[in-house]
């Protein structure tokens, strides 16, 4: 029988999210602090360590891939990443999480280099309000970046807004229109206890508050034909056949009992929940050993010991001590 991934609760993993830096050009307010010390050059793990742990998660059932950070593509080359792991036996789908501002320089090289997948997260279609959300300038080289990717042939691009209430709940239409207007998938994702910031429950704008919005100002929308009810993302489609809108709603319909998906940080060390408190290094492994058992069994360690799902909706959740930029969204 084929090697597989299964944890004790019957959650078969096939995806893994790969954190390829912890720096960003950018500082969202709900993703980390302001003043931030970035992990050191040599902490990272290099192109041919991420693919050889790669190679070794394939064996075991990992077929997709999802290059993340901070941001990614201040990681130098990272289309010479993307080139190692498309051509690994077994992978069959890489795909990246961006800002998207240095996307137009590097689109095409990405695209070319194999990448087919690719989110880029803008939050509002406001200057001043991108300002504050980011601390930085840059919702221009953003929407560049779009653009580029669109020219360079991805389709779908998923636009990733994270929809706080009272911050960017009225974002929302602009935004789905924006993306209808451009033939962009939209995606709006409910915002989580992991930044630097001090989450409250209040600011979490809901699903259901999201779609009536969209529904009340733009028109109605219908669960998309291919909805898997096991998706992270609840998939929706506009009767006037204007396009998609996916929701990830991790607070109000958390997606945990569907969990396939482990995650490797910048600086090696595997998770096996965003909400984890513990993570298994494997540096060390790839660092001191060419044998690969130790590292399997460390990537079926991570699987057999993961709980049931986050516990942000009861008392006993405790936020990570990593911030979101250190993992990897
Ligand atoms: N820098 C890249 C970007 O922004 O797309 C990749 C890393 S970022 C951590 C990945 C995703 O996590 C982004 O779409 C971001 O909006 C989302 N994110 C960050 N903090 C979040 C939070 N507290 N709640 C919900 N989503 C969050
Ligand atoms: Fe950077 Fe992405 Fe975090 Fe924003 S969400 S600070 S762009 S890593």
């Amino acid at each position: 029988m084929p090697a597989e991934l299964r944890d004790t609760f019957g959650r078969l993993h096939n995806n893994l999210r790969i954190s390829v830096t912890d720096r960003c050009n950018l500082r969202c307010t709900y993703c980390m602090p302001e003043e931030v010390s970035f992990m050191e050059r040599q902490e990272l793990l290099t192109f041919e360590e991420i693919a050889r742990f790669v190679r070794i998660a394939a064996t075991l059932g990992i077929n997709k891939i999802r290059l993340t950070g901070g941001e990614p593509l201040l990681r130098k080359d990272l289309a010479k990443l993307v080139r190692l792991l498309v051509g690994i036996d077994g992978i069959q789908d890489v795909g990246l999480t961006t800002n998207g501002m240095l996307l137009g320089d590097q689109a095409q090289a990405l695209w070319d280099a194999g990448l087919r997948r690719i989110n880029i997260s803008l939050d509002t279609l406001d200057a001043e309000r991108f300002r504050q959300l980011t601390r930085r300038d840059g919702l221009e080289r953003t929407i560049d970046g779009i653009m580029a990717a669109r020219r360079a042939g991805f389709d779908p691009v998923k636009i990733n807004a994270v929809a706080i209430r009272g911050i960017t709940d009225h974002e929302v239409v602009p935004l789905a229109r924006f993306a209808r207007e451009h033939g962009l998938q939209m995606r709006f994702i409910e915002y989580m206890p992991i930044g630097a910031d001090e989450w409250e429950r209040d600011k979490v704008y809901y699903a259901h508050e999201i779609l009536e919005q969209i529904e009340g100002e733009i028109g109605p929308l219908v669960p998309a034909s291919d909805y898997d009810p096991r998706a992270p993302a609840m998939e929706f489609e506009y009767i006037d056949g204007g396009g998609r809108v996916g929701i990830i709603a991790s607070i109000s319909r958390p997606f945990c009992n569907h969990c396939n998906r482990l995650r490797l940080t910048a600086d090696g060390k595997l998770r096996n929940c965003l909400f984890a408190l513990d993570e298994i290094d494997v540096k060390g492994f790839l660092r001191t050993s060419q044998q690969d058992d130790a590292l399997v069994e460390a990537i079926m360690r991570s699987v057999a010991t993961k709980w049931e799902g986050h516990e942000i909706n009861t008392a006993r959740f405790i936020k990570p001590l990593r911030t979101m930029h250190t993992i990897g969204g």
